[in-house]
């Protein structure tokens, strides 16, 4: 809902500016043309753009801070973008044809979706999103510039699109000038595009691994992780013996939680694997409440229905074990039989003191036994993937209260956002594709190939080009098209 009422507010400031501008434009009001003249400001069906010569001397400058590290650093840009383009271009065809199998039960499968603005984005990463798709797509524009400034091509213009909310930054460098180029020189503009994504993505992913050492300081890391947020009524957060905001989790069940990772390994396992308990034999003869043994829903019950803190237990007998006096079911309460059991049963259902009892439960459902600092275990019983959809946590669990997850894992969500669109614009525009730098790439690299097998003819070239990039252009189409589909329906359903 959230979401919808900013696409209509989006959508309702763009009509009025339209309006506006319509009617301004209509009046032939003198001061509203001259600023949209002196700020290169124009509005568009929902789209804005800005458009500036403002910084053009500003470029030129840059190419004499370290002009031979700049030059040498885009002649590998040439390099690694050459290796890149047939790469890319053979993955994406394998894409094509390729779905990848959904392995997880749990919300960190939303991983693998493509983010999509409105669909699959959680509307609190819109920022994240948007400033991840400014900084890319202004270093990408600025490798352009640099590397043409460093060539002598004039720079004409910079500007930004606005497209909805999602920018995308643009250069205009002097095409004339451009032309007359070496082939080496034209490909380190091309190609400095790519590189600049691709350094910063590196960059950006050195800063990531490096974020637990830079942040022990002030949180502890790898051992715990803490709540950060749970859904306003979720019955997670019931009661007193519920989980709160800030609670340090350190094991579900009897697994370790660490970090984000081990937290979702751990609620899997937890549905993959039942717990069982090690009860004393006094302890279960003394709490048990069984009734008649029934069946429900082809699920053994031998507890009061009304009776809703017990659960009905399967008593496990080892092959060896000829202690049978107890039943095979017994009706327990759960909070109780889980605070006097010595520990979990083994996967092989043994126990080191008392005897092994399992509850019995229908698939879907689990039971989480949280172990929290500085206070009593949390016992959940229901599904673990309402479990994980109502709870959120942190890996970052500050020393103080000075300091707040939130600090840590926005960095963290930055860095990821940062990597993930500067290798993922790398990639796009090293496509041979219609709008990209790919296309312009194939053209250059078509038009200087020297080869006397190869037909020097223009019209052949150009022929050529016009059928690769057309072919990667169709393979990009039909992945996009396929990607969004599959991230839509997995959203839906
Ligand atoms: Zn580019």
């Amino acid at each position: 809902m959230e979401l919808f009422s900013l696409i209509v507010v989006v959508s309702v400031l763009y009509l009025m500016l339209l309006f506006f501008d319509s009617v301004f434009k209509s009046c032939m009001h003198h001061p509203y043309d001259a600023f949209l003249r002196k700020t290169g400001i124009s509005i568009k069906f929902f789209r804005l753009q800005w458009h500036t010569t403002a910084f053009n001397r500003l470029i030129l400058k840059w190419r004499y801070i370290c002009p031979r590290l700049l030059s040498k650093s885009f002649d590998i840009g040439v390099y690694v973008t050459l290796i890149i383009l047939p790469t890319v271009t053979i993955l994406l065809l394998i894409s094509v044809f390729y779905t990848p199998p959904k392995n997880s039960v749990l919300g960190e499968s939303v991983k693998l979706q493509v983010v999509l603005p409105f669909v699959t984005l959680p509307i609190e990463e819109i920022p994240y999103y948007v400033i991840a798709l400014i900084v890319c797509s202004v270093t990408h524009e600025l490798g352009h510039a640099i590397a043409a400034a460093l060539e002598d091509v004039p720079t004409r213009a910079f500007g930004v699109h606005l497209v909805f909310f999602l920018p995308f930054a643009y250069t205009e460098v002097d095409q004339e000038y451009m032309s007359g180029l070496r082939i080496w020189k034209r490909l380190k503009i091309l190609c400095a595009g790519i590189w600049h994504n691709i350094v910063t993505g590196m960059i950006c992913y050195l800063i990531l691994a490096s974020v637990p050492q830079l942040a022990s300081s002030f949180y502890n890391i790898n051992d715990s992780v803490i709540v950060t947020s749970i859904r306003p009524r979720s019955p997670v957060s019931a009661g007193n013996k519920g989980l709160h905001v800030h609670d340090i989790i350190t094991h579900i069940n009897d697994c370790k939680v660490r970090s984000i990772k081990t937290w979702f390994n751990c609620l899997q396992e937890a549905i993959q694997y039942q717990p069982a308990y090690c009860l004393s034999t006094d302890f279960v003869r003394a709490n048990d409440e069984s009734v008649l043994v029934s069946h429900n829903n082809q699920i053994i019950d031998c507890c009061d229905p009304k009776n809703k803190k017990a659960i009905c237990f399967e008593h496990i007998l080892e092959k060896f074990d000829d202690d049978t006096e107890l039943p095979q079911f017994m009706c327990l309460d759960i909070r109780s039989s889980i605070e006097h059991s010595s520990g979990y049963c083994s996967r092989k259902h043994r126990c080191r003191e008392g005897q092994c009892f399992k509850p019995i439960l229908d698939n879907s459902t689990t039971i989480l036994q949280l172990q929290r600092w500085y206070q009593n275990d949390m016992i959940y019983i229901g599904h673990s993937n309402d479990f994980s959809r109502n709870v959120k946590v942190s890996e970052f669990v500050p020393k103080t209260s000075w300091f707040s997850p939130h600090i840590a894992d926005s960095i963290s969500l930055m860095l990821r956002y940062l990597i993930v669109f500067s290798f993922g614009l790398a990639s796009i525009n090293a496509m041979p594709c219609y709008g990209f730098d790919g296309q312009h790439l194939v053209h250059a690299l078509l038009h200087n190939f020297k080869n006397p097998r190869f037909p020097n003819d223009k019209h052949r070239k150009d022929m050529m080009a016009l059928g690769i990039n057309t072919f990667g252009t169709v393979i990009l189409f039909i992945l996009v098209t396929k990607t969004l589909w599959i991230s839509l329906i997995g959203h839906l359903w």
